[in-house]
């Protein structure tokens, strides 16, 4: 494992290994950037082939959650940890409390919650020994399960590329493909039809799609998951795996706009690019399905689901804004993305340099619970 890799992976703040023989914990922790607030994100436990592998992980990971936050318009940075292990054979109490310790000792420069590989009661067992951490259960204060508001913030990702490239927000006989009926896809469906869309969906799971056909029997349609991705549309809505747009699905696309939910969508950088070219708006995905992250972040000031739901309408003018650096800079709404977030961190960077005792409240508050 060298420096230069992570020189390699962005100018990451500080990265952590921590290792507690006694449990058989071996994580890192990667803070990216605290330019904005406490640098929060998930932590992912993984079986990874080697520690070369996790380390990659964790350093994209964490630099991703720093654009994220900032281009939806959040006092949040970015950062993220991994575990290295199985985690269905590999949890215990003493592992997430070890690694407990580990988040503590950071002092709220690093704020965790649940990611692939985790949930909520592993972040119990972190939450026993320190304060830094989201995602924990409503009966604790948290927040609970933040699908229902990413797929609120996916809804509102829609409206806004439905504004732009149909010239209204109106869903109404709209119609709109849902590739993945999990906890976000399912949320999504039922938010679509509310507003009056004709629904295509698809999932793997045979199941699920029996499920949203039976209760919407006219409005919603079963497509086979080979095909959903070409399904005539205005809207796609990947809300499944990622690199779903690819060389080999491109050019059979039959939609006007792509906006969902689930992270890295595009295979490359590069399908942004195709994508224009193809005419099909590409409404970034990492700021589509930031409704989640803005959820946990209303935890973090204490906890009301009114508030977070409200904060998930942002989304709309996030989406727009992106759009907006696109058409201004002549660029893929992919790298329009990026801009947003860069130009947020370095505009309000400065400014907390200047007033460094109005930080964020989240991260204040937080101070006060771990200075009790
Ligand atoms: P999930 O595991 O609950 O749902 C994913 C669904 O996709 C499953 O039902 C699975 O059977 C289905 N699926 C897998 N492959 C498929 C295929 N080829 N065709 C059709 N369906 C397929 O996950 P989720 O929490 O709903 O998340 C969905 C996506 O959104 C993921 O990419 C996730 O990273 C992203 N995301 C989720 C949240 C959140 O709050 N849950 C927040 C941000 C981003």
């Amino acid at each position: 494992m060298s420096f230069a890799l992570i020189e390699k992976h962005g100018a990451h703040e500080e990265v952590l290994f921590c290792h507690d023989a006694s449990v058989g914990l071996k994580a890192i922790i990667a803070i990216h950037n605290t330019s904005l607030g406490p640098a929060l994100g998930g932590t992912r436990m993984w079986n990874y082939k080697t520690e070369e592998e996790a380390l990659i992980d964790v350093l994209r990971l964490s630099r991703g959650m720093t654009y994220k936050a900032a281009a939806s318009g959040l006092n949040l940075g970015g950062g993220k940890a991994v575990i290295i292990g199985d985690p269905k054979t590999q949890k215990t109490e003493g592992l997430f409390r070890a690694f407990g310790h580990f988040v503590n000792s950071l002092n709220g420069k690093y704020i965790t919650a649940e990611d692939v590989g985790t949930g909520v009661q592993d972040m119990e067992y972190v939450y026993m020994e320190t304060p830094w951490v989201t995602g924990i259960p409503k009966e604790f204060g948290g927040s609970g399960d933040p699908s229902p508001y990413t797929a609120h913030g996916v809804l509102m990702g829609i409206k806004a590329s439905a504004k732009e490239k149909l010239g209204t927000e109106d869903l109404k006989g709209l119609r709109v493909v849902v590739q993945g009926l999990g906890n976000v896809g399912s949320n999504l469906v039922d938010y679509l039809i509310k507003d009056g869309a004709k629904v295509f969906v698809s999932d793997i799971d045979v199941q699920k799609v029996k499920v949203m056909t039976d209760r919407y029997t006219s409005q919603v349609q079963a497509v086979s998951p080979e095909e959903i991705l070409f399904t005539e549309c205005e809207v796609l809505a990947p809300c499944a795996m990622g690199a779903i747009i690819n060389d080999q699905s491109i050019g059979r696309l039959r939609c006007k706009i792509v906006s969902g939910g689930a992270n890295n969508q595009l295979a490359e950088a590069r399908h942004a690019d195709q994508l224009a070219e193809l005419g099909i708006l590409y409404a970034p995905d990492y700021v589509v399905n930031a409704g989640g992250l803005m959820n946990v972040f209303v935890e973090l000031e204490g906890y009301s689901p009114e508030r977070a739901f409200e904060k998930t309408r942002k989304v709309f003018d996030n989406v727009t804004q992106v759009f907006q650096i696109a058409k201004r800079d002549k660029i893929s709404t992919h790298l329009a993305a990026n801009r947003l977030a860069e130009e947020r961190i370095a505009t309000i960077g400065r400014l907390k340099q200047r007033h460094p005792g109005k930080s964020s409240r989240a991260f204040s508050t937080l101070r006060e619970v771990n200075n009790r």
